[in-house]
């Protein structure tokens, strides 16, 4: 049976960081004519509105540290004054909301990253979107399913890309990238020249920091502790789920969609 096109509203990509998700994300905004939406971008769009303003005061001024929360909307356009004056309010304050956590280092709570989602989606109809990187927690699961259920559309399934730890500890502390031409190399299946050089510019390449086994680990964790329930709520909640190999014997494109239409077949 499988989907088809034309009738799907929404698809989740879902898997460890480092699983390989953007290949399979690729096939299905190809084969469904959808768009990706990253939870990534969303953050970039709104930090840019923000950051567009040319606000360069204390981030502080706008949250009330004692009640922990921030002060009232219009209150915070006051304070912003007439850097605000005829922008997009709605937009502006969300991204004043990200970069209050992000500049502070604390945790974004789902309320913000929930609002931030509903904006970007609801300029799509709520619809036509390969969803990547959200939900990552049961709340935002929860919020997803009602969010879609009170607008009328769907999500017909979760392609959930499994790859073991290890194999995925191992893919990524061997990747090195090139500082200068950002050219990717991986120490068993692609080396640098002589092991350590860029075979387009000759500049030695890096180990990224966000390529350490234990910035690694540390997000496989937060997978576990985080994404598993929020796969297992969305499964409760009657979504499809599909299972779709991380690892391939021959990774070509050709694989790689045979893969996730054979897998979305069984639906
Ligand atoms: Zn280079």
């Amino acid at each position: 049976m499988g989907l088809i096109k034309g009738e799907v509203d929404n698809l989740l990509v879902m898997g460890k960081s480092g699983a390989g998700k953007q290949p399979r994300i690729d096939v299905l905004v190809a084969e469904f004519g959808l768009e990706q939406l990253s939870t990534g971008n969303i953050f970039r769009e709104y930090l840019g509105q923000f950051n567009a303003i040319g606000y360069e005061g204390d981030m502080g001024v706008f949250y009330d540290e004692g009640a922990g929360e921030f002060l009232p909307d219009e209150q915070l356009v006051e304070k912003l004054g007439d850097l605000i004056t005829g922008k997009d309010k709605d937009a502006v304050l969300l991204g004043l909301k990200a970069k209050y956590f992000i500049e502070s280092g604390k945790f974004v709570p789902d309320s913000i990253t929930n609002a931030l989602f509903e904006s970007f989606f609801a300029k799509s109809g709520f619809k036509g979107m390969v969803l990547d990187g959200y939900p990552r927690t049961r709340d935002q699961s929860q919020f997803l399913v009602d969010l879609v259920a009170s607008k009328g559309t769907k999500l017909d399934a979760i392609v959930l890309v499994d790859n073991e730890d290890e194999a995925i500890v191992a893919r990524t502390i061997g990747r090195r990238i090139c500082p200068n031409c950002q050219k990717v190399f991986h120490m068993e299946f692609k080396p640098p020249k002589d092991g350590k050089l860029c075979t387009e510019c000759g500049t030695a390449v890096i180990l990224r920091s966000d390529d350490s086994e234990e910035k690694i680990r540390s997000r496989l964790q937060e997978f576990q502790d985080k994404a598993v329930p929020a796969l297992a709520f969305l499964k409760e909640k009657g979504v499809p789920v599909v299972k779709v190999p991380g690892n391939l014997p021959v990774f070509t494109d050709e694989a790689v969609r045979a893969s996730v239409m054979d897998a979305l077949e069984q639906l």
